[in-house]
């Protein structure tokens, strides 16, 4: 099976329908949960499908499990780990942990 990357404009055009399908997620992520779920694991799939990394500015907005768009205090916890150097990002919706190295 052939598997090639993608052209650069098959990229392109994918990035900018993540960032709007993530604009619209963080839109509704307070009044409308489910709505702004479903958007972030849309822009999810088309990451994995076309091999195209999540916009920096939204990489840690939502849970990778269960694709809950992260309100700060509300469905989040964020703990810093000083000793791995790391932020510890719980979803309050399904439990799972996720850790992101400072500056990125
Ligand atoms: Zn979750």
């Amino acid at each position: 099976m052939e598997r090639r990357q993608k052209p650069q404009w098959v990229k392109d055009v994918v990035r900018g329908r993540m960032e709007k399908l993530l604009v619209l997620a963080e839109k509704n992520a307070k009044a409308n949960p489910t709505r702004a779920r479903r958007y972030a694991s849309l822009a999810f799939s088309l990451s994995k499908k076309y091999n195209v990394r999540i916009p920096a500015r939204w990489r840690q907005s939502f849970c990778r499990t269960c694709f809950a768009f992260f309100v700060p205090g509300k469905n989040v916890r964020v703990r810093a780990d000083r000793v791995n150097k790391r932020m510890v990002y719980t979803c309050l919706e399904c439990n799972n942990k996720r850790a992101y190295g400072y500056g990125g």
